[in-house]
């Protein structure tokens, strides 16, 4: 595994490739756990050559989140991105992606909107804004994002399609603890009791499944009471939405649905969703 720090370097081995070969990435903040390590794992399948970034972007982060104390392990990611089998690390600095003050950005409305983006401010503009760079500077033909971010997925899928990018968004299932929490690198913020308690986001999520909801709002409600149960939970939202377009529905008419959480246990803001049609989960 080559690990490089800066775009030209990446450059470098990108453009040595063989004309015939198929590169497949994954975009990460680090950390790693092996809800990114299944995205490696996809990618290694589907393709010849697997570059995996590392970069905690910090336009993506509002001024009162946890950019300063995100958790960082450059030495164990390295170690497990070459397990896991990735050809190319891209591994730059703040200043490397961002030289001089940005005057341009990329913002995808509507899908914005609604969920994170109503409370994360200028998030996603981040996020599309260093995903069209990461694109630009690997030139991959499929990228690898989680469905645990299945905002972000729709909000690069559009991206892509409004602005060309030749690129095939990968959508890949949420992969979870034995218990059902969400695999997340803000995970280890957790204190035990809090840890225990935010399994509560998985249970809520999977009742919904056996339920015969008529409503976007008593799916909302029960999700939302089942949460309620746990002292710790402070809830953020919980939306029920068409997917991928996120526009608001009332009644649950067989088409393409997100439930959505965000859930603050402490000072950790974790997130987690189910997606379904007629009551059974759907693949993006
Ligand atoms: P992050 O490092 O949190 O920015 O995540 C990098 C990529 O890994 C994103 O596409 C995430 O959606 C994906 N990801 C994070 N956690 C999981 C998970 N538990 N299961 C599947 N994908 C995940």
């Amino acid at each position: 595994m080559k690990v490089v720090t800066t775009a030209v370097e990446a450059r470098k081995c990108i453009n040595a490739l063989p004309s015939d070969c198929t590169i497949g990435f994954v975009p990460t903040m680090g950390y790693l756990h092996q809800g990114h390590l299944s995205l490696v794992k996809r990618a290694k399948e589907e393709c010849d050559y697997v570059v995996l970034s590392i970069f905690v972007n910090p336009i993506q982060f509002g001024e009162n989140e946890d950019f300063d104390r995100y958790p960082r392990d450059f030495k164990r990611d390295v170690q497990l991105a070459e397990d896991a089998g990735v050809d190319l690390l891209f591994h730059p600095s703040v200043e490397e992606m961002y030289p001089s003050p940005l005057l341009t950005t990329v913002q995808v409305k509507k899908v914005t909107e609604k969920l994170c983006g109503a409370y994360r401010p200028g998030h996603f503009e981040g996020v599309a804004t260093v995903v069209s760079k990461l694109f630009h500077i690997v030139t991959p033909h499929r990228a690898y994002f989680g469905l645990k971010d299945a905002q972000q997925v729709a909000v690069i899928e559009q991206m892509v399609r409004d602005l060309h990018f030749p690129v095939t968004i990968v959508p890949c299932e949420i992969v979870r603890e034995e218990d059902g929490l969400a695999m997340s690198s803000r995970n280890v913020y957790l204190n035990p009791e809090e840890r225990k308690q935010a399994t509560i986001l998985y249970r809520a999520l999977q009742e919904v499944k056996t339920k015969n909801f008529a409503t976007a709002q008593e799916i909302n409600q029960f999700v939302r009471e089942k949460i309620s149960t746990q002292p710790l939970a402070q809830i953020e939202y919980v939306e029920t939405l068409a997917y991928p377009s996120l526009e608001s529905i009332d009644q649950i008419k067989g088409e393409r649905i997100i439930v959505a959480v965000a859930v603050r246990f402490g000072k950790t803001r974790l997130i987690d969703n189910i997606l379904l049609r007629n009551g059974e989960v759907f693949d993006a």
